[in-house]
C-alpha cells in the first residue's frame, strides 16, 4: 500500500510546450484515482511522470514519503498496463507474467506460486501455456493485469487500458478491475478520455484540462456541483445543457430564451448576465401548457431504456437535449411542455465558466 503524492507537479517539453501547469495532489492509500478528460489535457503525461517515463520539469513526486523525482521507473514499485496489452508475442502467458519477476531475484517457486494465484484470480488457469496472439483481446488484457499483479506492486498506473476493446467487452473488464482493485487495495492511477468508465471506477476524479486539474472531487460531488460550465460539459452523458440566461432584479428567476422565467435559489446578484446549465434528466415533461419551457422537437432516438429528444427552444433555436425513462413516442416538430425545479438549475460565469 502507497499513497501518492504530487506537489506543484509540472512538465515542460523540450521544444516548450508545457503539457503540465502545476498539478498539486494526494492519493491515499488503496484509493482508485481517476485522470479523466478530453484528447490533449495531459492525463498521459501526468500518469507517465508518476511511472518516471517522462521527467518531472519542477515540482516534486513522492511515492509514501520518498521524492522520486530522479528515481528510475523500475525502482519506483509500480506497475503499468497499457492500452496495447505490451506482451511479448513469442512468449506465452506464463512467461509474459512471470517475466518481471525473474530478474528481481525471486526463486523459481515463487514465481510460479505467484503466476499461479495471479492466474486464478484472473480465470486464466487455462491459458497459461498459450502465447497471447492464441487469445481474446479481454484475456490479453487480462494477461498485462497479471503480470502487474505478480509483482505485487506499490502502486498500479492504467493507461486506457480498456479502449481497444469492444464495448460490451470494455464493461466487463471495467467491472473486473474495479473488483480486483478492492479485493487487492492497491493505490490505483487510471487514465482515461471515456467520462462513463471514469465515473463508475473512481474513488476520486481529476477532470483536468490543458494540462490543469479543473476539479477535484468524487464523481458524485462533481456529478452534481461541476466547478466549471467545462466540467459540467464534460461529466453527463448526454453532455449538459448550456442557455444564456440573465438574472431577474428580485434574484428570484434567470431568464432564459425569449423571456422564459425560471425559479432560481442561488444567491446571485440582479441583473447578472449568466449561463445556465440543465442536465437533459432533470427537464420534466409536463402537460401541455403546464411548464414554462416550450420546446419544438427536432429529432428523436429511443433507446428502450430511455428515450433522447433532442429539442429546438426559445427564438434562437438553442440545442436542448431531453432525457426520460422509458419509450415515448414523439412527432417531429411537436412543442413540449417542460420545466425544471430550481435545485436542479446551475449557474457559471459568462466571460471564465466558473461555477456560480
Ligand atoms: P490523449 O487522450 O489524446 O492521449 P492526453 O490527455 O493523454 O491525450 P498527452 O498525451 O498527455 O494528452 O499530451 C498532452 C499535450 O502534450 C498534448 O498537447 C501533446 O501534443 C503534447 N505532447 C505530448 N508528448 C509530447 C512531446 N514528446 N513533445 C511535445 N509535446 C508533447
Amino acid at each position: 500500500m502507497a499513497t501518492v503524492t504530487l506537489n506543484q507537479a509540472q512538465k515542460t517539453y523540450p521544444n516548450g510546450f508545457k503539457a503540465i501547469h502545476g498539478i498539486d495532489l494526494k492519493i491515499e492509500h488503496g484509493e482508485f484515482t481517476v485522470l479523466v478528460g478530453p484528447s490533449g489535457c495531459g492525463k498521459s503525461t501526468l500518469l507517465r511522470m508518476i511511472a518516471g517515463l517522462e521527467g518531472i520539469s519542477d515540482g516534486e513526486i513522492i511515492i509514501d514519503d520518498k521524492v522520486v523525482n530522479t528515481v528510475a521507473p523500475a525502482d519506483r514499485d509500480i506497475a503499468m498496463v497499457f492500452q496495447n496489452y505490451a506482451l511479448y508475442p513469442h512468449m506465452n502467458n506464463y512467461g509474459n507474467m512471470a517475466y518481471g519477476l525473474k530478474n528481481r531475484g525471486y526463486s523459481k517457486a515463487e514465481i510460479d506460486a505467484k503466476v499461479r494465484e495471479a492466474a486464478r484470480i484472473l480465470q486464466l488457469e487455462d491459458h497459461l501455456e498459450r502465447k497471447p496472439r492464441q487469445l481474446s483481446g479481454g484475456q490479453r488484457q487480462r494477461v498485462a493485469m497479471g503480470r502487474a499483479i505478480v509483482r505485487q506492486p506499490k502502486v498500479f498506473l492504467f493507461d486506457e487500458p480498456l479502449s481497444n476493446l469492444d464495448a460490451k467487452l470494455r464493461v466487463d473488464m471495467r467491472l473486473e478491475i474495479k473488483n480486483l482493485q478492492q479485493r487487492l487495495g492497491i493505490t490505483s492511477v487510471y487514465v482515461t478520455h471515456d467520462q462513463v468508465e471514469a465515473m463508475t471506477l473512481a474513488d476520486r476524479l481529476i477532470v483536468m484540462n490543458g494540462g490543469v486539474a479543473e476539479q477535484i472531487g468524487t464523481p458524485i460531488d462533481i456529478y452534481e456541483k461541476p466547478a466549471s460550465q467545462f466540467v459540467a460539459g464534460f461529466i453527463g452523458s448526454p453532455a449538459m445543457n448550456f442557455l444564456k440566461g440573465k438574472v431577474s432584479d428580485d434574484k428570484k428567476h434567470v431568464t432564459v430564451g425569449d423571456g422564459v422565467m425560471l425559479d432560481l435559489d442561488h444567491d446571485v446578484e440582479a441583473g447578472r448576465d449568466v449561463t445556465v446549465g440543465i442536465r437533459p434528466e432533470h427537464l420534466e415533461l409536463l402537460k401541455d401548457g403546464e411548464g414554462r419551457i416550450n420546446a419544438g422537437v427536432r429529432m428523436v432516438e429511443s433507446l428502450g431504456a430511455e428515450t433522447l429528444a433532442y429539442l429546438d427552444f426559445g427564438a434562437n433555436a438553442d440545442n436542448v437535449t431531453l432525457r426520460l425513462q422509458g419509450t415515448h413516442t414523439f412527432e417531429k416538430g411537436e412543442k413540449l411542455s417542460l420545466s425544471v425545479p430550481a435545485s436542479k438549475i446551475h449557474l457559471f460565469d459568462i466571460e471564465s465558466g466558473q461555477r456560480i
